[in-house]
């Protein structure tokens, strides 16, 4: 694990970019600019990031970085669900436990990777 990954644990872990269905409001892909070629219509309301409306989620916009770990490629354009799980919330405990992954303290710092 680097230094970073130390201080993040989001880069060495994207559980929760693997566990669950990413859906939003389908026109919040078009306000954050996310790529159409990112996203699945879900029904009329709603759109989600490709790759995640299967049983085993695995969102396309999570990219493997050459160290083994792990980055969201849109980032700055990432839909509400992915801004509102926190390290060591449910989602994220539930989403780490699903891979194996240890639980992480609550620490109130928004996913970052
Ligand atoms: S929020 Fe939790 S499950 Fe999601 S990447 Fe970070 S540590 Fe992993
Ligand atoms: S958009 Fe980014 S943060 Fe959201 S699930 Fe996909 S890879 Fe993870």
């Amino acid at each position: 694990m680097s230094d970073t990954s130390e201080l993040n644990p989001c880069l060495a872990c994207g559980a929760c970019c693997k566990s669950y269905r990413v859906s939003f409001y389908w026109a919040e892909a078009e306000q954050r600019g996310l790529p159409a070629f990112l996203t699945e219509q879900v029904n009329p309301f709603l759109s989600c990031m490709a790759g995640t409306n299967t049983k085993r989620p695995h969102c396309a916009a999570l990219l493997r970085s050459s160290d083994g770990g792990f980055a969201c490629r849109v980032y700055e354009q990432r839909p509400a669900p992915c801004r509102e799980v926190q390290i060591g919330d449910d989602k994220c405990l539930q989403a780490r436990a699903r891979h194996g992954l240890p639980a992480l303290p609550v620490d109130g710092l928004s996913r970052e990777m």
